[in-house]
């Protein structure tokens, strides 16, 4: 499968179309941004390390009873997966507090939650991905009452398979976010990617940060912190 005319290039992959209208390539790039693109650099590396993680996870999950996009690896930045619509919500899932999470409440990182919580950002980079409830995201008609409920029900299935898979990696899934898309027939599948760029892995025993923080936060170690992340999924699957 070739690629055709460029799509859409986003902050840290490329969509081509292919010859059959169901199906795109996606490309991951070694472009890093934060904060809504106001930071810019490169992860060398890093779009290897999330097509080839974001893949081992999808297949994963698809045995989870979880649908994805994914269709099959093409080589180690390129992938195919099913065009969808991306509905505009990205998903939040969160084991322990960090980040806006933190910021937002006034509390410390690194808090057990009891209960996983779920929040919903409206995808929309020129408003800043504004948080929403799903009462809101009805009102703006960005999904139905059933796609949410069904987005909600995977979302939480996703964050037990991977809690416990990560555990087992000695990493702890802090965070992480999720995006859904729609077939052509309504089915509502996950989409985009599941990487160090989306979630926030902390080692168990060291509670080092294996993810995007280091480059959010200029921690340095941000190149070793993705392969030693995708070290642990590959050699310990
Ligand atoms: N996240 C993401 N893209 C975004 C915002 C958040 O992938 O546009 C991920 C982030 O990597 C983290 C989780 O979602 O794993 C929760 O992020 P948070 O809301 O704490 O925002 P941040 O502190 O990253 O701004």
């Amino acid at each position: 499968m070739e690629k055709k005319e460029q799509l859409y290039e986003g902050k840290a992959k490329k969509v081509f179309a292919t010859d059959d209208g169901a199906l795109c390539i996606v490309s991951y790039k070694d472009d890093a941004t934060a904060f809504n693109g106001e930071k810019k650099g490169t992860i060398v590396g890093k779009g290897v390390v999330n097509n080839r993680m974001t893949n081992m996870l999808m297949q994963m999950l698809e045995k989870e009873g979880v649908p994805t996009h994914f269709v099959k690896e093409l080589s180690d930045r390129d992938t195919v997966v099913k065009r969808v619509q991306i509905v505009p919500l990205e998903v939040i899932v969160r084991n322990v507090s960090a980040g806006s999470f933190a910021k937002r409440y006034g509390v410390p990182e690194g808090i057990v939650f009891d209960e996983p919580t779920i929040e919903f950002s409206y995808k929309n980079d020129d408003l800043g991905d504004p948080l929403l409830n799903t009462y809101h995201a009805l009102a703006l008609k960005l999904a139905t009452k059933a796609e949410i409920e069904l987005i909600e029900q995977y979302s939480f299935r996703v964050n037990a398979f991977l809690k416990a898979y990560f555990l087992k990696l000695g990493v702890k899934l802090i965070d992480f976010k999720l995006e859904f898309g729609k077939l052509p027939d309504g089915t509502i599948v996950l989409a985009d990617e599941i990487s160090p760029d989306t979630c926030r892995f902390w080692d168990v025993n060291t509670n080092e940060k294996l993810d995007k923080d280091r480059f959010r936060r200029d921690m340095g170690g941000v190149e070793d912190a993705y392969r030693e992340i995708f070290k642990r999924v590959t050699e310990g699957k």
